[in-house]
């Protein structure tokens, strides 16, 4: 039988530090990737046939738990039809017609395969749109890989410590503007500099790439208010808080209807999907209606839309509340447990998302997050992996909980917290 410390040894050598997405390699945590090969509902088992308790979930997807016995039916019935046409099929107009009518941002929706090429995407649009070339973003969101959003970038770019990025022309970040997150005077005075050179400000309408970070009150509101006035699109990238604050998005929570919307993660149930939505008027402008060019060979991809189709039907009948109730408990519950042993711990949580930071004072930005204390993050991590429990193998991340975790999961964990120490 084969083990994740063999298998790791092996894929470092075919594969640049043996992972296909950096922060898998656990290099933060001082530690070595799991090699997983099955999860159901809130469980993963590894090469060496260890159980754990997941609450990365895939990085968010997995919001009905793996496995999902609709999810898996309606995947196995779309193959058997075929991967991929590369022509159009009846399940995109069902999962756009999903999207359109759970969040008041979007009329029309392209479907693309994940969370990057959405926002880079939904950039170009803003970009064509508006005339203008300017992007506003904040320190420490991440809004996938492409080079206009890799100038201070929170998650793996966090991580990692990398400092913009090689490879990133200095022209292209040129145009990418920064401002703190939850920092109102930051915005008003890159917009009183640049107000008529800026396409759009692109926000994690709740953060969840420096760890979890609310938006202050007035601080979404004032972003509408100031787009608005400056003629600059209001870009949400929900690409987590999409389906996954409630059924529909940050939008729907906060009241706030941006101009175009980013998607992914669990709008694909598990499979490589993106998406962006917005305002017909804005929309329209996308090739072949429009001259803004975007495309894509397995956009749209049968099997894919099928998965998601399947898994917001579930989701529209799921309990967000009981959930959103039942995280916050846990939360609460593992921050005290943490104290008792002497560390303090800034919680911040909403819904089925949260992180503990081993910090002093409140997180309300990147600069807040990056004090948290990541030696002991990372102890907190090996030991909790060591007794059954997969949390982020990195402090600059949420924990995610899904409608499969049970109340036994949970005092699990809580059983598994207490043996921490540090
Ligand atoms: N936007 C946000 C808010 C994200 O969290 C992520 C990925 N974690 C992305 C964009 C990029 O998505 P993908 O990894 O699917 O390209």
């Amino acid at each position: 039988m084969t083990d994740s410390r063999t298998l790791f040894a092996k894929a470092q050598e075919l594969i640049p530090g043996g992972v296909n997405s950096p922060v898998r390699a656990c290099l933060s945590v001082q530690s070595e990737p799991l090699f997983i090969t099955r999860a159901n509902g809130s469980r993963m088992w590894t090469v060496e046939g260890r159980e754990l308790i997941d609450y990365v979930m895939s990085w968010g997807p997995m919001l009905l738990g793996h496995s999902h016995p609709a999810v898996v039916e309606a995947v196995h019935q779309a193959v058997d039809q075929g991967a991929s046409f590369g022509a159009p099929c009846q399940a995109e107009i069902e999962l756009a017609e999903m999207l359109v009518a759970a969040l008041p941002g979007v009329d029309m929706v392209r479907m693309v395969n994940s969370g990057t090429e959405a926002t880079m995407s939904a950039l170009r649009l803003a970009r064509g749109y508006t005339g203008r070339n300017k992007v506003l973003k904040f320190e420490g969101c991440y809004h996938g890989h492409s080079d206009a959003f890799l100038a201070s970038a929170g998650s793996g770019v966090a991580t990692l410590s990398i400092p913009g990025t090689p490879g990133v022309p200095e022209a292209v970040v040129a145009d990418t503007l920064l401002a703190p997150y939850n920092d109102l005077d930051a915005v008003e005075a890159l917009f009183r500099t640049h107000g008529d050179e800026i396409a759009a400000v692109i926000v994690e309408p709740v953060a969840g790439n420096m760890g979890m970070v609310l938006p202050q009150p007035g601080f979404l509101p004032t972003l509408r208010v100031l787009t608005q006035r400056h003629g600059a699109l209001l870009i949400f990238d929900e690409v987590i808080t999409g389906f996954r604050l409630t059924y529909g998005g940050a939008q729907n929570v906060f009241g706030i209807v941006p101009d175009l919307t980013c998607l992914g993660k669990i709008i694909g149930g598990g499979f490589p999907v993106g998406a962006y939505g917005g305002r017909r008027e804005i929309m329209s402008r996308i090739a072949p209606c429009g001259d803004v060019y975007q495309a894509g060979t397995l956009s749209g991809n049968p099997v894919a839309m099928a998965a998601g189709v399947a898994t917001l039907r579930e989701l529209g009948k799921a309990d967000y509340m009981d959930l959103t109730r039942r995280t916050k408990a846990l939360a609460g519950e593992l921050k005290s447990v943490l104290e008792e042993r002497g560390v303090q711990v800034q919680l911040n949580c909403m819904a089925s998302l949260f992180t503990l930071f081993f910090a002093t004072d409140p997180v309300t930005d990147f600069a807040s997050a990056s004090k948290a204390d990541a030696v002991t993050y990372a102890s907190f991590f090996r030991q909790m992996r060591d007794a059954g429990v997969a949390l982020a193998p990195s402090g600059f991340e949420c924990a995610f909980t899904s409608f499969a975790h049970t109340d036994e999961d949970f005092e699990k964990t809580l059983d598994a917290c207490r043996t921490v120490h540090f």
